[in-house]
């Protein structure tokens, strides 16, 4: 079995599912009492946020890049940056290290592309919705993503900060959500990508009746396939 490696503590709140799908998953598939080889670098995620805020981008990419040549030495087979917004750096992340990085995007635009979706809605951090980075990864895949109108993205950005990064789940919050999905769907969208790594731990694919890719559980079951060697990253 290959190693995991893990950068996460963005937040600790969704690290903690990563670890509990990984292991799931390794004991689903290779039975017995099995379970993930695995390593975490649990970050402080106040040091991250306050580089997102400042916007210092070169400082946030060397910290995670200082994490992934950790565990790298530590013997990881592959990286995952455990947070869809950090991935504003995973180029960096990559090239510090030799093992791959697994990166949430191409894994969340497999599983879009086997539902046939092809124009998703996003809801993230206001750095995933508005920078480039990932909805031109998404294109790059044959995907277009549906972004909430400014007001929408305040909201879904600050409730990912001001709760759920801190374990609270509101109904309240979960109801405008569900709203702004709702939005979403009138502009065209024919599911919507959970593209922060707690939004999951407040909406349920229950709660919606139309396709939610839930980029924890995605990312966490691809390491999964990696470890367990049933799929190679190009
Ligand atoms: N975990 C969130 C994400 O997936 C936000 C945390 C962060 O800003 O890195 O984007």
């Amino acid at each position: 079995m290959r190693t995991i490696g893990l950068i996460g503590g963005l937040s600790w709140e969704s690290t903690a599912d990563y670890y509990k799908y990984i292991n799931q998953g390794v004991s689903e598939q290779a039975g017995g009492l099995s379970s993930a080889k695995c390593l975490l670098y649990s970050c402080n995620f106040e040091e991250v946020v306050q580089l997102q805020k400042a916007g210092e981008w070169k400082k946030a990419a060397d910290l995670l890049a200082d994490a992934a040549k950790k565990l790298e030495a530590g013997g990881c087979d592959t990286i995952l940056i455990c947070t869809n917004t950090m991935h504003v750096v995973a180029g960096e992340v990559q090239e510090a290290v030799d093992v791959p990085l697994l990166h949430i995007v191409d894994t969340t635009a497999a599983q879009i592309k086997k539902s046939a979706l092809s124009r998703v809605g996003l809801l993230g951090t206001r750095y995933t919705m508005e920078q480039s980075f990932y909805t031109d990864r998404l294109r790059e895949h044959g995907i277009e993503a549906v972004i909430p109108d400014e007001a929408d993205r305040v909201r879904v950005h600050d409730i990912i900060f001001e709760e759920l990064c801190k374990g609270e789940l509101k109904a309240s919050s979960k109801t405008e959500y569900l709203a702004i999905i709702e939005r979403l769907r009138q502009k065209g969208a024919e599911g919507v990508i959970l593209g922060c790594t707690e939004i999951p731990l407040l909406l349920k694919q229950g709660d919606v009746d139309m396709p939610l890719f839930d980029t924890t559980r995605i990312h966490a079951e691809a390491a999964v396939e990696f470890a367990l060697e049933t799929v190679v990253i190009a």
